[in-house]
């Protein structure tokens, strides 16, 4: 990681790990063609969500998701909602909130006063 990287902000840089474990090299570096991974979307979020969540590696931040519905990294502490119970989906960005999947999973919520309103 270059020293202007710390500076960048956890979801750009998930962003950019998401984008080159599905082929697209950052800027400025040259990959032999045969040594690019070639993930796909669901394969390269499952590479990222390992290293965040299972701690063995201590160099991502495990607030940025993906969201179950449309796909998006979102950064839970800034945008979006994780409903982490029941069934998937779990993961909800911004613009998935407040559709009728976030709606029916919020409902049931074990906490009561979290639940929204009924509509
Ligand atoms: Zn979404």
């Amino acid at each position: 990681m270059a020293d202007k990287d710390k500076d960048m902000d956890p979801l750009a840089l998930t962003e950019e790990l998401f984008a080159f474990l599905q082929g697209k090299v950052p800027e400025g570096y040259k990959i032999k063609r045969r040594h690019v991974p070639r993930l796909t979307e669901d394969q390269a979020w499952t590479v990222i969500w390992y290293c965040a969540n299972l701690g063995r590696l201590d160099v991502f931040d495990d607030s940025i998701e993906r969201c179950d519905v449309c796909g998006t990294l979102y950064n839970r502490n800034s945008s979006g909602d994780c409903l982490d119970y029941g069934r998937a989906p779990y993961s909800f960005c911004d613009n998935c909130m407040d559709t009728e999947q976030w709606y029916k999973k919020a409902r049931r919520n074990p906490d009561k006063n979290l639940r929204p309103e009924p509509r």
